[in-house]
């Protein structure tokens, strides 16, 4: 599908807003709401984004809803002072409702297996300190890494784990590295259980930057607004783009203003 910039797409969307009782802003994290840190811990949101986010949910008409990679509490650590967020963590195996009700999903023991056998590859390759274990995945993370150390990790660690990569484990390239994770969930997985609750006429966008977010770009065609948010265009299922951070703060704006009373 052909891009479009600040189109009439999302103008229409945006304006819709404005008339329904209920609406959905779906959000991934890293790379979307924060730009990217080689200290992981520190990968807080541009400035500006929490008090929108904030007012967004203080509306009472905007359900927010991040869809993340990462587990959930360094998620909620990197968005304090904000509380009482949906998160689907973990890429959807680890969910937390905005009431604080959680909900996790048990991973096969024979994948569990091939993660341990990944992290244990590592290990023996002394790439351990670059390695991240996390619910469902272990991820390999290069960021800040000479270009030509980069490109050598990245062709170990892609024939290392390749063949791990199978029977419900696949291989991710993300941002800044590698992951071997489970298949499913996936984050349109993640969305298509939001989807079902929300039913047919709630508003609803996902905002995401990744490769991992094509899954839900995918899931949300012709339901509801796909929006890349990247500072250049790449190939994607999305139907919009937006550049980081000013454009999709300017976003932010206009959907606390469709929502809030005149
Ligand atoms: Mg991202």
């Amino acid at each position: 599908m052909p891009y479009m910039r600040d189109t009439d797409l999302t103008s229409a969307f945006l304006e819709g807003l404005a008339a329904a009782p209920s609406s959905a802003l779906l959000l991934d994290y890293d790379g979307t709401l924060a730009p990217f840190q080689i200290e992981r811990d520190q990968a807080y949101p541009y400035p500006g984004i929490v008090p929108l986010l904030q007012a967004i949910q203080q509306s009472g008409r905007t359900e927010l809803i991040v869809i993340t990679g990462r587990p959930i509490h360094e998620v909620q650590n990197l968005l304090v002072p904000l509380t009482g967020i949906e998160i689907w963590g973990a890429h959807g195996l680890d969910h937390v409702l905005s009431d604080g009700i959680r909900q996790q999903i048990e991973i096969d023991p024979s994948l569990q297996a091939g993660l341990t056998r990944a992290k244990d590859w590592l290990s023996q390759q002394d790439l351990l300190s670059l390695a991240e274990v996390k619910p469902g995945g272990v991820a390999v993370h290069w960021r800040g890494l000479p270009e030509h150390r980069i490109e050598e990790v990245r062709s170990r660690t892609l024939q290392g784990w390749s063949a791990l990569a199978q029977d419900g484990l696949k291989l991710l390239q993300f941002e800044g590295g590698l992951e071997l994770r489970v298949t499913r969930p996936d984050k349109g997985d993640a969305i298509a259980a939001i989807l079902h609750r929300l039913g047919p006429s709630t508003p609803i966008a996902f905002l995401g930057d990744d490769l991992t977010d094509e899954d839900g770009f995918r899931r949300l065609e012709n339901r509801g607004l796909s929006i890349l948010v990247r500072s250049q265009h790449r190939q994607t299922a999305a139907q919009a783009w937006l550049r980081p951070p000013d454009e999709l703060i300017a976003f932010l704006q206009r959907w606390l203003r469709q929502i809030t009373p005149s």
